[in-house]
Formats: structure tokens, C-alpha cells, sequence
């Protein structure tokens, strides 16, 4: 079929015309869009459609643009739905309902052009690449294509090209194709700044709510930390005071088993007990060594330095062992009993 078909941009005709050519239709592109505002900009999509096309093989007819006429229709009906919300940009983004009106006037002007222009051409049928868009009222389109190509005396080739519009996306970036942010009129411009910046507070909210989260995560964790050093803290003094304990009962204890020392101890020493009797020292367990050293073996000394002084023997005198005399058990009967000092 000899088909003029109806396309708003460049990337936006990627695939459909791919589809339809491979269909076997004979294809011209017709450029109708008095809805795109500023004028730079459908002077933009126009040239970026035009140097694809040529490379296609593709003729592009350029139709009228009228931005007036638009206004007259679509914008006067856009201006009154979004007085109707109360100018809420957003909500007319975000609410299909709110727009749906003005975009059916916008379509029904740029097919009605396309099917008469059709017509005029000696077109077999009429089509448009308005489909391929997630973002349209697809069943709208289908329906203003069947009306505009009814009115003009053409056949209406219409397709639901969604789900080749992340092919398109693909296709049109590895060309390097400009590529615009809205769909074309002053409104659609507003609406699509009004959905990024709520979207940019959107992730700037949630970041602000992880970074919160974080932080009380932070403070409870450095809260537990504290209260570990706090309890470690407590644990090491208590250990210290037990340490304090243990250090003054074992110096008591030395001071009690090891001998008087100290101002007490002296005048103990010097003037001996004051309670009149004879206080025998406890020898501690250990060392014993010392302690004989200490306590015994001086008095053994003097023990055999009296019984030098009266010229007797010590022999048998010793508190202990003399192993520089042989045991009395094995004195022999020739030597003289061992006599007091
Ligand atoms: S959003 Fe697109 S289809 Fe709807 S009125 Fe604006 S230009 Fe037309």
C-alpha cells in the first residue's frame, strides 16, 4: 500500500517504518506537528528526521506548521483542564485523565492534516509513528487515525507499536540522534520539569531518610560501645580494689610471719613483750631457710663462744647437726663424753 505516515520525530520512526516496510508498504514520512513549541524545536526534530530519512532512502514532506491553529484547539482545551485542577503541573503529569482531552485535539489536528494531505497525494492509506510512544493514549490515537482517514476518503493503518519503543530508544542513541526531553507542547514541557523535580525530591527525600537511618544506626552502635567500655571500666577498678585487698593481707601476713619490722617491731626487739612473759616467734612455713638463718644459727654461735670462753666443749650443744664432728651415735668408747659449758 501507498501509505503517508504521520511521525513526530526521528527516533520515533525508527522502528515503525521498519515494521511497515517490512510489511510492504511504500512509505512517504509526512513532518505535521503545529504542536511543538518553540518554533527552534520542530525546526530540530525536522532536521534530525530529514537527515535519518535521507539515509533511509525515505521522502519527508513537511507540512504545515501552525502553531496558532493549535492554540485555537488543543491549547485552548489544555488551558481549560488545567484551570480546572487548579494549575497543578504536576498532577496534570502525573493524572492521564487530566490531559487526555487536549491531547485527542492535538492528535485529531495533526491526523486530520495527514489523511486530507493523504488524500490530496493520491495516498492509498494513512498511518502515524504517535504509537510507538508508552507515554500517549494509544487507544486515542487508533481511534482519531480511524476518524481522520474516514473524513478524508482513506484506509487507516494503525498499529500498536509499544512494545518496540525500547528498541527505538536503543536504535536512535546508537545513532547519536537528538533526542528531546517532552513531547512537544508548552505544556507537555512544564509537566515533564514538574515530574523531574519531583522526582529529583523524590531520591533527594529518600536519601535524606537513609542518611537518618544510618546516623541512628551509628548512635546506637557508638551507645553500645560505651556502655561495653563503661562495663570494662568497672570491671578493671573492681579488679584493681581486689588487687589493693590481696597485696595489704599478703604484707600483713609478711610483716607476721617474717619478723617485727617498722617502728613496732623494733620495740618489740629492743624491749620485748609487755606482757611479761616469753613469746616464742612462730617460724613460718616458708622460707624456713632464712628464717633458721635468721633466728638460730646466731645462737648456736654463741652458744660455742661461751663454751670456748670457759674452755669447754660445745660438742652436744648443737641445735642441730655439726657435720664437722661425727654423730654421737657413732662417737667411739675411748672419746670423752661431751660435758655442758
Ligand atoms: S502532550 Fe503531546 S500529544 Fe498531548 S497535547 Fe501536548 S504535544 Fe500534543
Amino acid at each position: 500500500m501507498k501509505l503517508l505516515l504521520h511521525a513526530c520525530c526521528g527516533p520515533c520512526s525508527l522502528e515503525p517504518t521498519r515494521i511497515l516496510r517490512a510489511a510492504g508498504h511504500d512509505l512517504a514520512i509526512y513532518y505535521a506537528n503545529s504542536n511543538i513549541a518553540p518554533a527552534d524545536e520542530h525546526v530540530r526534530r525536522l532536521a534530525t528526521l530529514r537527515t535519518w530519512a535521507d539515509g533511509e532512502g525515505l521522502p519527508v514532506i513537511e507540512g504545515l506548521y501552525d502553531p496558532a491553529a493549535w492554540k485555537a484547539c488543543a491549547g485552548r482545551v489544555g488551558t481549560a483542564a488545567l484551570a480546572a485542577i487548579g494549575g497543578d503541573v504536576l498532577r496534570s503529569a502525573t493524572e492521564p485523565s487530566a490531559r487526555e482531552a487536549r491531547c485527542r485535539a492535538c492528535y485529531r489536528l495533526r491526523l486530520s492534516e495527514t489523511a486530507r494531505t493523504a488524500a490530496e497525494l493520491g495516498f492509498d492509506g494513512v498511518g502515524t509513528t504517535l504509537s510507538v510512544s508508552p507515554y500517549q493514549f494509544t487507544e486515542v490515537i487508533g481511534e482519531e487515525l480511524e476518524r481522520a482517514a474516514a473524513g478524508a476518503g482513506v484506509r487507516a493503518v494503525f498499529e500498536d507499536f509499544r512494545p518496540f519503543y525500547d528498541e527505538a530508544v536503543r536504535r536512535s542513541r546508537a545513532l547519536g540522534m537528538y533526542r528531546q526531553n517532552y513531547c512537544g507542547c508548552r505544556f507537555s514541557e512544564a509537566e515533564a520539569e514538574a515530574e523531574r523535580k519531583a522526582r529529583k525530591a523524590a531520591r533527594a527525600a529518600e536519601r535524606a531518610a537513609r542518611t537518618e537511618a544510618q546516623a541512628a544506626e551509628r548512635a546506637a552502635a557508638e551507645a553500645e560501645r560505651a556502655a561495653r567500655r563503661a562495663e570494662r571500666a568497672a570491671y578493671d577498678a573492681k579488679q584493681a580494689k581486689k588487687r589493693a585487698v590481696l597485696k595489704a593481707l599478703r604484707e600483713r601476713r609478711r610483716e607476721t610471719h617474717d619478723g617485727p619490722t617498722g617502728r613496732d617491731g623494733a620495740q618489740h626487739e629492743q624491749q620485748g613483750p609487755r606482757d611479761g612473759h616469753r613469746h616464742f616467734e612462730t617460724p613460718p612455713a616458708r622460707p624456713l631457710a632464712a628464717w633458721l638463718a635468721k633466728r638460730v644459727r646466731p645462737l648456736k654461735a654463741k652458744r660455742r663462744a661461751a663454751a670456748r670462753r670457759i674452755g669447754g666443749s660445745d660438742a652436744g650443744w648443737s641445735w642441730g647437726r655439726d657435720r664437722s664432728r661425727p654423730r654421737l651415735a657413732n662417737r667411739s668408747p675411748s672419746q670423752p663424753a661431751p660435758t655442758r659449758p
